[in-house]
């Protein structure tokens, strides 16, 4: 019998490519910004992507020289100093060398005697800390944000159904009631739908001028609720709006909690980390909250993907997920001594060893570099909106308490329709044109182009630019 195995038969052939790949990756990484942002994929590449499935094998140098060619060109443009669409991190070189080590060990991060668990609980305690949580607070890393706020909502509804949640279900016990405010992510939505609630169960809060949570609001339907029989369980707090930065105001929901005896999660996937800043203020009373979602990926720069959720009552969140048939059980000694304790705060079984880019940024960087950058970015948005509020030509569309910026080309005698159309417009052609790339909203039924700064690589000269660029494109296509 002939055995295989994937190993290279040649192991120094493969070292000399995977060392020209890393040569490769480095030089890409450091010459980013004179690539443009983005640009489309061409039909040459989505060609080359839409191949018969290969039945065997060909040299990895052919295979990475397609990689070059059709993959590598054509991402979309996050990575880039002046990319500021929706909201996506950076990335890093020192996190990605992270990521290869990670992958190379393969850890299994569910749970066992290992050092990666080691890790991945030095960073959850690090996080807590950098948050402002008690060291003994429960957390576990997740793929994203809508994970890791899903396991905040799957244990503040466990907390709330009581332990007969897990048997009976959620049509056994009363109603089970979740507010947001209107400005929440539209991961909430997925949430509870997964979690068998329905839409129904989501009291949507309206918004204040400044688009934060009218908590008078919060409390007329956490009352009239009670007095309809249903179960006001858990309050979902923004810290750091998708649309607009905004921060609900964390600490009287957590009064109002505290009070109503309900659940109160915060969703901070990027908004949460200005804790790490001199802004600290701007998201005060996040360290009251019982779970908090965060992204590494977004405002610490990791690459993809890193979530996190943190929950204050580690009983309540081991409690929500534990489960232990014969084939994961215990034995006393040896490689599994105790229960899977990551698998065990979350969905995910087989996990991967996420946390060593998180252990290792924070240890080569110091996590004080990422508060001063997240400074910088913030003081970035505020240098835009300055721009803007300078220009003829542009106007806010929101306040600016964070680092997303929401404007638009105005002309005062155009109509909204009109205005709506040219700001689409120039939405796609500064995207198409590889200069910036800025994604956009609706905000106040009005076409808002948006701005969300979460990269290290931004200058403050590179948003000089982006004005001068939309205000050329806007006046070629406003004639
Ligand atoms: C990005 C984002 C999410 C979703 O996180 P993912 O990691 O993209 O799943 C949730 N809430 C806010 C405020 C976000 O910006």
């Amino acid at each position: 019998m002939n055995e295989e195995t994937l190993d290279p038969a040649d192991w120094d052939e493969l070292r000399s490519i995977g060392h020209s790949m890393l040569d490769d990756m480095f030089e890409f990484l450091q010459t980013v910004r004179e690539r443009p942002v983005w640009q489309p994929v061409p039909d040459a590449a989505r060609q080359e992507l839409s191949e018969q499935l290969p039945r065997a094998g060909m040299p990895i140098a052919d295979v990475y020289e397609q990689f070059k060619r059709a993959i590598l060109p054509f991402p979309t443009g996050n990575i880039h100093p002046r990319f500021w669409g929706w909201v996506m991190g950076t990335g890093t070189p020192v996190a990605m060398l992270a990521d290869l080590l990670a992958s190379g060990m393969n850890a299994h991060v569910s749970g066992y005697d290992q050092s990666a668990v080691l890790v991945e609980r030095q960073v959850l305690e690090w996080t807590a800390e950098l948050l402002g949580f008690p060291l003994s607070a429960s957390g576990v890393l997740t793929s994203s944000g809508t994970v890791a706020n899903l396991i905040g909502l799957t244990v503040a509804r466990h907390v709330a159904g009581g332990a007969e949640i897990k048997t009976a279900g959620v049509a056994r016990a009363r109603r089970l009631m979740f507010y947001c405010s209107a400005e929440t992510h539209s991961w909430v939505r997925k949430a509870v739908q997964l979690l068998g609630l329905g839409d129904e169960s989501l009291r949507i809060v309206p918004v204040r001028p400044d688009f934060t949570m009218d908590t008078d609001a919060l409390q007329s339907l956490i009352h009239s609720d009670r007095a309809a029989e249903l179960q006001p369980a858990c309050v979902i707090g923004t810290a750091g709006t998708v649309n607009t930065g905004a921060t609900d105001e964390l600490r009287m929901l957590a009064a109002i909690c505290r009070l109503e005896k309900i659940w109160f999660h915060v969703d901070g996937a990027f908004g949460a980390f200005a804790k790490l800043s001199s802004h600290a203020a701007l998201v005060d009373g996040l360290e009251l909250a019982d779970s908090v979602a965060v992204d590494f990926h977004k405002w610490m720069y990791m690459p993809f993907e890193a979530g996190c959720a943190v929950v204050r009552d580690q009983a309540a969140h081991r409690a929500t997920f534990e489960s232990t048939p014969t084939y994961l059980a215990p034995l006393a000694r040896g490689i599994a001594p105790e229960p899977l304790v990551m698998a065990g705060r979350g969905l995910d079984l087989s996990r991967g060893f996420k946390a060593l880019k998180v252990w290792f940024s924070l240890k080569v960087h110091g996590a004080d570099v990422f508060g001063r950058l997240i400074d910088q970015n913030i003081a970035q948005a505020r240098h835009l909106a300055s721009l803007i509020e300078n220009s003829e030509m542009l106007e806010l569309l929101a306040p600016v308490p964070l680092n997303v910026v929401c404007f638009r080309y105005v002309n005062r005698s155009h109509s909204l329709e009109r205005l709506d159309a040219i700001n689409r417009e120039l939405v796609l052609r500064v995207q198409e044109s590889g200069i910036a790339v800025t994604s956009s909203t609706m905000l106040h039924d009005q076409f808002a182009i948006r701005v969300a700064i979460t990269n290290h690589r931004s200058r403050f000269e590179d948003f000089d630019l982006l004005v001068r660029h939309i205000c050329a494109i806007a006046g070629e296509i406003d004639g």
